[in-house]
């Protein structure tokens, strides 16, 4: 680590008190960011980075609401405005018990490096709430999204701040959360995204991180001259972002073995068919069950209870060629990666946000594997949501084929933004560095040029 890096991660874990995953996040990326500002000393003489670090504004509030029996719960809501320079703020709400300052932080840092790599004009933010929605009714999740929105709705607009989906923020969050916020203004804007079909969402936008995740590693692969075409992949989670990736490998002739939820894991050693997977959706999207249930139906399938004692996750210790870890973060360790690197996994696809840790990180890039990072490989739930927002401007949707060629074109040119300044910056084949820069530059360059704000 350099001096300077040094300086700087002790001033923010001294600001930033209790929020490791912040610090975390922030470390990655100016352990990157160090060797631009070698060469561009004045980002640092105009403390881009340090600005970038410090959120633009954060706004926690009181989320009151009761339930079908009359009684009272109170959880705690959060918006963090992080970055503005080149768009209103992005960045999706998540509804966890494990929500917190720090995770928040994390995650609207790295929307501002994913936003600017998608090249669209957005800025980066994130919301949420410590509000558990899993085994709650469809009465308890509709008053607790409209009593959230109840305070939320003074700080966002179409032009100022667009929340969307993230862990525990599905269509029906979306749709509770859109009803409260057209009440309340009395307006039909597109202030959200990830919206119903019938009430200005976008086609692709529910398959968008899936499918880019599985783009980008197909581009990963095509510079070995590969393809996914007979490869085993192991993906974690069985949301939204696992659903869609195994949907995409699935039609790209490569096999998944495993999902998972925060119970266990599956591994189904002859692939999760579209058949199968189709039983799962239906599982977890609207029967709301857990994984479990999936070898209660596919008798060859073997479910292992996630036992959070033990150093490693066994999900990750399967012959493959190629993971998505697409879950939640630090869910990859320094013994996970080693597991993955020995078992034959040589690309790694991160669908979900910092799933691995910088231990593990650092093994993937001593082991030169193909390592698309969080938010270079699932920036296309946030490009289509760029795309969402289009069409909402224009009053005009697109066709399924056209946001599906947009989003197949951005995650390539993202792909090829990290492989220049990767190069560029002397370290190539390095997609950390890559994606870290080249989101970087673009939010840097907008900040000089926008004065001290
Ligand atoms: P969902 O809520 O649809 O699914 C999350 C999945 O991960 C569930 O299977 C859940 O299991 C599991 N999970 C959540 N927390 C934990 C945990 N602490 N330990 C183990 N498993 C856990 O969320 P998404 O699919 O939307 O999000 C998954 C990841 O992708 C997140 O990191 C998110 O930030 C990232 N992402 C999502 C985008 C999107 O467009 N949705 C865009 C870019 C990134 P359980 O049901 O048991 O909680």
């Amino acid at each position: 680590m350099s001096e300077y890096v040094k300086e700087l991660m002790a001033e923010v874990k001294a600001k930033n008190p209790a929020e490791p995953e912040f610090h975390q996040a922030v470390q990655e990326v100016t352990e990157s960011i160090s060797i631009v500002l070698d060469r561009h000393p004045e980002y640092r003489a105009a403390k881009v980075l340090e600005r970038i670090i410090e959120p633009e504004r954060v706004i926690t509030f009181r989320v009151p609401w009761v339930d079908e029996q009359g009684e009272v719960h109170i959880n705690r809501g959060y918006r963090i405005e992080m970055n503005s320079a080149i768009g209103p703020y992005k960045g999706g709400l998540r509804f966890h018990p494990s929500v917190n300052l720090g995770i928040l932080k994390f995650l609207a840092f790295e929307q501002v490096f994913k936003n600017s790599l998608t090249s669209l004009p957005m800025g980066g933010g994130k919301g949420g709430s410590d509000f558990d929605p899993k085994g709650k009714s469809d009465l308890k999740i509709m008053r607790f999204c409209q009593a959230f929105m109840s305070e939320l709705f003074r700080h966002i607009g179409p032009n100022t701040d667009i929340p969307a989906g993230d862990i525990g923020v599905g269509g029906r969050e979306i749709g509770y959360l859109f009803g409260q916020y057209k009440k309340l203004r009395n307006e039909f804007t597109g202030v959200l995204t990830g919206k119903g079909l019938n009430w200005g969402g976008s086609l692709i936008r529910p398959e968008a991180t899936g499918y880019g995740a599985v783009y980008f590693a197909a581009e990963m692969l095509q510079t070995k001259n590969q393809t996914l075409e007979g490869k085993t992949c192991l993906v974690s989670g069985s949301g939204n972002v696992a659903q869609y990736s195994v949907e995409k490998i699935n039609s790209l002739g490569g096999k998944v073995v495993t999902l998972s939820d925060s119970n266990g894991y599956i591994y189904d050693e002859e692939g999760i068919d579209d058949e199968k997977l189709k039983f799962v959706m239906d599982l977890k999207n609207v029967r709301r069950g857990r994984i479990k249930e999936y070898v209660d139906k596919y008798k060859n399938a073997v479910y292992t209870d996630l036992d959070p004692q033990m150093e490693y996750n066994p999900l990750w210790n399967h012959k493959a060629e190629c993971a998505l870890p697409s879950a939640t973060q630090n869910e990859i360790n320094d013994k996970d990666a080693q597991n993955l690197v020995n078992n034959g996994v040589f690309v790694v696809s991160e669908g979900a946000n910092m799933p691995t840790t910088i231990e593990g990180v650092n093994i993937f890039l001593d082991n030169k594997i193909l390592y698309g990072p969080g938010k270079a490989a699932n920036a296309g739930g946030v490009a289509v949501s760029g795309l969402e927002m289009s069409q909402n401007s224009m009053r005009l949707p697109w066709t399924r084929e056209e946001v599906d060629n947009r989003l197949m074109m951005i995650m390539k040119n993202i792909h090829k933004t990290c492989i220049v300044n990767a190069e560029r910056f002397g370290t190539p084949g390095n997609y950390v560095n890559g994606a870290n820069i080249g989101g970087f530059l673009k939010v840097a360059d907008a900040m000089i040029d926008q004065g001290v704000v």
